[in-house]
């Protein structure tokens, strides 16, 4: 297979940026490990900053989410007991929109077949070469079958766990990193959240984000030591934080 642009990795930085070189006329094909259902079942993302709503709007994915999306205007800020508003429209006239990663995935999947380019998922074994050439190239199998892709350019689109940023030679590669001495636990819960707005609050605990998917769905994070383990932390434990 022979194409201008070899996408690796079928998430939101991947499918957006198929759907960005189709309107721009370059043909793309995209390589994914897992399968589809896998990918929409990832739940990540929920709150859409203004430029990532601009991208979807450009990539012409955005109508969904303009009907089902819910759009905040401010956010919360909490030190302790002392609450400050930002007024994002206000001050920048801007907004942000909530609406979940597994609906933009969705989005963006079903409007790459109108642009005919090609999603490979369940490709294993991906490996890029010659990346330091005219004329690179990827391999991968399917269901057992070897294949080669040949491009002009090759697109890592497969996060930070990867084998694209592998694939880069050391003295190439620069990272750019700040590591937090923390971590974050997660939580999704089929309750209203606890304020119409995103609160970002400091706490004698720790930082907690009060984050929502919709009316009815919370998304919850709380500031947690770094050798704590999800088995730490009843829902007890965590509603009590
Ligand atoms: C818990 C959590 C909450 C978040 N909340 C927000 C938020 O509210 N707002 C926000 O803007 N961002 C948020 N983020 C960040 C957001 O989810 C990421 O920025 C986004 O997923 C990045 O998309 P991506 O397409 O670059 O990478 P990914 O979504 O990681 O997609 C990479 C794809 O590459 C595939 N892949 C990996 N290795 C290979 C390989 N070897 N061969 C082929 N394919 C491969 C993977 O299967 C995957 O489908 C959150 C992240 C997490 C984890």
């Amino acid at each position: 297979m022979k194409t201008q642009v070899a996408i690796i990795g079928a998430g939101p930085s991947g499918l957006l940026l198929g759907q960005l070189l189709y309107q721009n006329g370059i043909g793309n094909v995209i390589l994914e490990r897992k399968s589809g259902e896998y990918v929409l079942s990832r739940i990540r993302a929920g709150v859409l900053e203004h430029t990532t709503v601009q991208g979807l709007e450009k990539a012409g994915a955005a109508e969904r989410m303009h009907k089902e999306g819910l759009v905040y205007t401010g956010v919360e800020l909490l030190f302790n007991d002392q609450h400050v508003r930002i007024d994002f429209e206000k001050e920048v006239g801007k907004n942000v929109v909530v609406y979940g990663q597994t609906e933009v995935t969705r989005d963006l999947m079903d409007a790459r077949p109108a642009t005919g380019g090609v999603t490979v998922y369940e490709a294993d074994n991906v490996a890029l070469h010659d990346i330091d050439t005219a004329a690179p190239y990827v391999t991968y199998t399917k269901d057992g079958e070897a294949h080669r892709l040949d491009c002009g350019f090759i697109a890592g689109c497969d996060g930070f766990h990867g084998v694209s940023r592998q694939s880069i030679p050391a003295d190439v590669l620069k990272s750019y990193e700040r590591v937090y001495p923390f971590g974050w636990l997660g939580l999704l819960s089929d309750t209203p959240p606890v304020s119409d707005e995103l609160i970002y609050a400091k706490h004698d605990n720790g930082f907690v984000l009060c984050s929502q998917r919709s009316t009815t769905r919370s998304r919850y994070y709380l500031q947690v030591p770094l050798a704590d383990k999800v088995e730490d932390w009843s829902d007890e434990r965590f509603w009590q934080n």
